[in-house]
């Protein structure tokens, strides 16, 4: 492991751009910045792809050198990032899966979901020297400053890699609590991480490791096979009713968790990368109006108003698309939208309405 605990980087002063102020728009600034570095730019967080690293089948880490726009983050946290295809930026989020280095390189690690849009073209078509736009590290689900007790992680799939960074950290402090890490993957070659993993928990007794498959059979000694349920959870890890747990991994994973434990031991978070298939309970069409630009569309109600959006060539800046990073957030002066993981209904006008997990309910006015 190459990743050292430290604290954020301090921002450097901006005397440069201080003195350039009165006399350049920033976009100038950024168009004739980048032909001398492309990390440049007047306020835009950046960053240059550095290295990859083949972590599994079908996943990359990929460390990135930010620019000095780049605010930090703690493990467990996400940042979105930008990339272009096909001509338009699209953003996705990534958790960071080491925690801060000494040299300042962010990674993050990608799993490529087959027909995706972005994760495919992270695994395998984006190269040393790209750039790519940052978001600001946002998410909660990160360690206290000095952790008790005894803690437990839940992951599946991609879902590894918040924990990950969370792993790797408590390791640089010595493993300072016990900690017993499950995580699931439908098959073998899809484990990210697990030499590094092995390694840790033979050097620290307080660290286990049980590596779960759905897809083949178990075989090695730190191997089990089946779906998250009680049974295994009891069969698996002792003392769970002691434990504070964080579970990552697809919405149905993170639900089936919190499910089977929240009332049961003794902290619970959870940080889902999909939302829970929500049935549909809203059909037909309305009018939604965009006060800003004075057009109105027809939207299939019960639809996230993002994806929506989209579909019919507008793009909204957005981010992580569950909810979580605000990007997209706008007014709605009226109307009522449904708010699609809980399904609820909500009648109020809102000054920042998260477009990507909420559904038009009615004809609906937003800010764009
Ligand atoms: C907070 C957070 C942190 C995350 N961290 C990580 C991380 O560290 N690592 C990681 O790998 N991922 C992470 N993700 C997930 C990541 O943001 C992306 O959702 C993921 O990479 C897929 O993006 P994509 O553009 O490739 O797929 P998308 O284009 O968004 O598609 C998603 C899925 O839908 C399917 N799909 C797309 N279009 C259609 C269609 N028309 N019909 C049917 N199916 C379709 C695709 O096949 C794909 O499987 C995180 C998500 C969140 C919310």
């Amino acid at each position: 492991m190459n990743a050292r605990v430290r604290p954020s980087r301090p921002r450097r002063p901006a005397g440069v751009r201080r003195w350039l102020k009165p006399f350049v728009a920033p976009d100038v600034f950024d168009f004739w910045a980048s032909r001398v570095n492309r990390l440049w730019s007047w306020e835009r967080p950046l960053a240059q792809l550095v290295e990859r690293r083949p972590e599994s089948r079908d996943a990359v880490t990929l460390l990135l050198r930010p620019n000095r726009h780049w605010s930090g983050f703690k493990p467990g946290q996400h940042l979105n990032l930008g990339i272009e295809v096909d001509g338009a930026r699209v953003t996705r989020s990534y958790s960071l899966s080491q925690p801060p280095r000494e040299d300042g390189l962010l990674a993050v690690t990608v799993k490529a979901m087959p027909g995706g849009k972005v994760s495919p073209r992270l695994f395998d078509t984006v190269e040393v020297g790209d750039i790519f736009e940052l978001g600001p590290a946002f998410g909660d689900m990160t360690l206290p400053r000095a952790p008790r007790g005894a803690w437990l992680f839940l992951a599946a799939g991609s879902g590894i890699t918040p924990l990950m960074a969370m792993v790797r950290a408590l390791a640089a402090d010595g493993m300072p609590v016990p900690l017993t890490l499950v995580y699931w993957s439908r098959h073998r070659d899809e484990f990210c991480f697990v030499e590094e993993l092995r390694a840790l928990a033979a050097r620290h007794p307080a660290f286990q490791l049980r590596l779960v498959l759905t897809g083949e059979a178990a075989a090695d000694a730190d191997e089990s096979e089946g779906r998250i349920s009680d049974a295994l959870l009891s069969g698996l890890v002792d003392g769970l009713g002691e434990r504070q747990v964080m579970a990552c991994g697809p919405g149905g994973f993170v639900e089936a968790a919190q499910a089977l434990l929240a009332n049961r031991v003794q902290g619970f978070q959870a940080e889902a990368f999909t939302l829970p298939a929500a049935p549909v309970v809203d059909e037909g069409e309305v009018a939604l109006t965009l006060s800003r630009s004075g057009r109105t569309l027809m939207v299939s109600r019960g639809q996230p108003i993002l994806a929506a959006l989209e579909a019919q060539g507008i793009k909204p800046a957005s981010g992580c698309r569950m909810g979580l990073c605000n990007t997209c957030a706008c007014g709605q002066s009226s109307g009522s939208v449904r708010h699609l993981p809980s399904g609820a209904l909500v009648h109020e006008p809102s000054q920042a309405l998260k477009l990507c997990i909420h559904g038009a309910a009615t004809d609906l006015s937003i800010d764009l």
